[in-house]
């Protein structure tokens, strides 16, 4: 998944963050290099939608138990499914 623009981060790396920056755990230099790429490559930049939707899914579906693996995967599902049907 790439948008073919040159970044000083590369995609693979930012995906593999974005999990830790839409915790808020995310160190400083990898927040700045986050918070740059998704400004400039739309692909990442959707992914972290998605993860922002995901994160606020699990906590209303979830509600503050533990979330299971199921449970993420469960939601990682639906909301694939709402943004395909927002992209038709
Ligand atoms: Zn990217």
């Amino acid at each position: 998944m790439s948008c073919g623009n040159p970044h000083a981060t590369p995609c693979t790396e930012v995906l593999s963050l974005t999990y830790l920056y839409v915790d808020g755990e995310i160190d400083e230099v990898h927040y700045l290099e986050v918070t740059t790429h998704l400004s400039e490559c739309p692909p990442c930049s959707d992914s972290y939608a998605a993860e922002v939707s995901i994160k606020a899914m699990v906590k209303r579906s979830c509600g503050g138990a533990e979330i299971t693996a199921e449970c993420r995967a469960r939601i990682v599902a639906e909301v694939r499914q709402i943004s395909a049907t927002y992209r038709d």
